[in-house]
């Protein structure tokens, strides 16, 4: 698949995985928000958006799409990427294939293992998996030799 990389800065990086481990051990949800600049998608925003989560659980109520959309409305972003927690290993379970925000063709969702506590900005890339949306609306994973076309980190 022929698809525009996702650029992030380290910063960001280190506020994802702030964000996920604040949230303890539950899952958590986060957004990379962003927009289409040449030849990437860049993400503006590192955003955690309203839900109700668990150990192995979490979902975005409808109050916390309507305050979302509202904010990519009056910011002109969209939901470049999604990123989650798991308590055990890294995949893309049923529910993460239904229930995922992020829609369009060679969009990526991106899990973290074991409420992200072992994550850091060095490691981010090897220890998430990636998934990406296909034409045919599947989740493939990413072969990690080809997570870094995908997803860059700048410093
Ligand atoms: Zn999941």
């Amino acid at each position: 698949m022929n698809i525009t990389p996702v650029e992030i800065s380290s910063a960001q990086i280190a506020e994802t995985i702030k964000l996920l481990r604040y949230a303890g051990r539950q899952e958590c949800i986060l957004l990379w928000l962003g927009r289409r600049e040449q030849g990437l998608q860049r993400i503006i925003d590192v955003y955690k958006p309203l839900q109700e989560a668990d150990r192995d659980y979490f979902e975005i109520p409808r109050q916390g799409m309507a305050v979302l959309m509202e904010r990519l409305r009056t910011k002109g972003l969209y939901v470049v990427s999604q990123v989650h927690t798991h308590p055990g290993l890294a995949f893309h379970s049923r529910a993460d294939d239904k229930w995922a925000i992020v829609r369009h063709i060679g969009a990526l969702s991106i899990v973290l293992p074991f409420f992200a506590e072992s994550s850091t900005i060095e490691n981010f890339l090897q220890e998430a998996a990636v998934f990406q949306l296909d034409s045919s609306n599947r989740w493939n994973e990413v072969a990690s030799e080809h997570v870094r076309d995908q997803l860059r980190i700048t410093p």
